[in-house]
């Protein structure tokens, strides 16, 4: 049979645009669930959305009391309102279980065949709101961040007004925090910008071939004079001839994060070491690692020290000028690339952060 030969079968086989086929398709088809509940509370009719939202062990919902197919005396007495006084409600549902569940239900009287039914459409809004949550979060992480160098820059700028300038013993001094500060706001500002940037899809990657040992000494280069004044070593063991593909800029930022967080964290005279692998177990992979020996991460925070803002020892960091962006950056980065981050930590020996990334054909 003809490519068009067998479109044109396959239309005669769909049903009339006004036949209870056609509603079906179209309810079935439609992701929000729709239940349509009779005069005796029972449920006369539902879409394929409503049965997998709201079917235990895969039972129908049909000839079911509304009662037993969600639980929620609210929701129940909003059917049964909609029904005795032809009433419209826009109800919120929220379902308790492994993952709660949220809709918002649009209840509203039907007249199906002569027979007043009421009909309820559930839009699952529980994505929604966890995204809306997440936002509020970042805003108000976003304006506590800014708050706290901003509240000493007032301080030193009204102690300097009121005299302090004159203080020659104190002037620079104060002069020199404000400095701290304003640069701390500046990172802060730019993490944002950049965090934001990467996840609205603004920034597209250009993998190339890129030589990774000359990329750690660049990078050991810039962060030299933080390792020496705290007498770290910074030692590159990737091989000579190593190369990955990545785009250069982004894979020089990720590393400069993690070598920068390897040196703040370490202790003093401790290693950085920089190493480069193609495990046999994890073919087609290339895996970077950087590894420090500091006070290592506790096993609670290693789940989350990839979030916005989330640092596992706040004050430690605060005092060492993190902005607690660096390592979303780095993960938001690996998996532009169509990589991945891991981190394993071992108490007072350190952590080994590894960049994985698909190797170069
Ligand atoms: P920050 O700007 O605070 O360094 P990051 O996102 O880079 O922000 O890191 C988040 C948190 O993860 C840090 O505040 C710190 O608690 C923890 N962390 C990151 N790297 C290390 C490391 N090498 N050793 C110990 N803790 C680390």
């Amino acid at each position: 049979m003809s490519f068009f030969n067998s479109i044109f079968s396959a239309k005669e086989h769909l049903p009339a645009k006004d036949s209870p086929e056609f509603f079906r398709e179209v309810l079935d088809a439609t992701r929000e669930g729709i239940i349509v509940v009779g005069r005796d509370m029972r449920v006369v009719a539902s879409n394929r959305a409503a049965y997998a939202a709201f079917s235990r062990r895969g039972e129908v919902l049909e000839n079911r009391r509304l009662s037993e197919v969600v639980r929620d005396l609210h929701l129940h007495e909003a059917f049964q309102r909609a029904l005795e006084n032809d009433q419209v409600f826009d109800i919120k549902l929220e379902l308790p279980g492994i993952i709660q569940k949220k809709y918002d239900v649009h209840i509203a009287p039907v007249h199906l065949g002569g027979e007043k039914n009421v009909l309820g459409f559930f839009y699952d809004i529980t994505q929604i709101e966890r995204l809306e949550r997440i936002r509020q979060e970042f805003l108000s992480n976003i304006s506590h961040e800014l708050r706290t160098p901003l509240t000493a820059i007032m301080a030193f700028v009204e102690t300097l007004e009121d005299g302090a300038i004159e203080d020659p013993e104190n002037n620079l001094r104060f002069l020199s925090i404000i400095r701290k500060n304003t640069e701390r706001m500046h990172h802060l500002i730019n993490d944002i910008l950049e965090l934001s940037a990467i996840e609205s899809g603004n920034i597209k990657i250009q993998l190339k071939e890129v030589k990774l040992a000359a990329l750690v000494d660049e990078i050991y280069t810039n962060v030299s004079t933080k390792a020496s004044d705290r007498s770290i070593s910074l030692i590159n063991e990737v091989p000579e001839d190593a190369s990955v593909c990545a785009d250069g800029v982004r894979l020089e930022q990720m590393l400069t994060n993690l070598i920068d967080n390897a040196v703040k964290f370490n202790r003093p005279g401790g290693k950085v070491t920089v190493r480069y692998d193609r495990s046999p177990e994890r073919s087609g992979k290339d895996l970077i690692s950087v590894a420090d020996m500091g006070e290592g991460i506790p096993a609670e925070h290693l789940q989350r020290i990839f979030e916005r803002f989330y640092r596992a020892d706040r004050a430690r960091s605060r005092e060492i000028g993190g902005t607690g962006l660096g390592l979303a950056i780095v993960k938001h980065l690996a998996r532009l690339h169509g990589g991945e981050i891991s981190v394993k930590s071992f108490p007072s020996e350190g952590s080994v952060f590894i960049i994985e990334l698909p190797a170069a054909k």
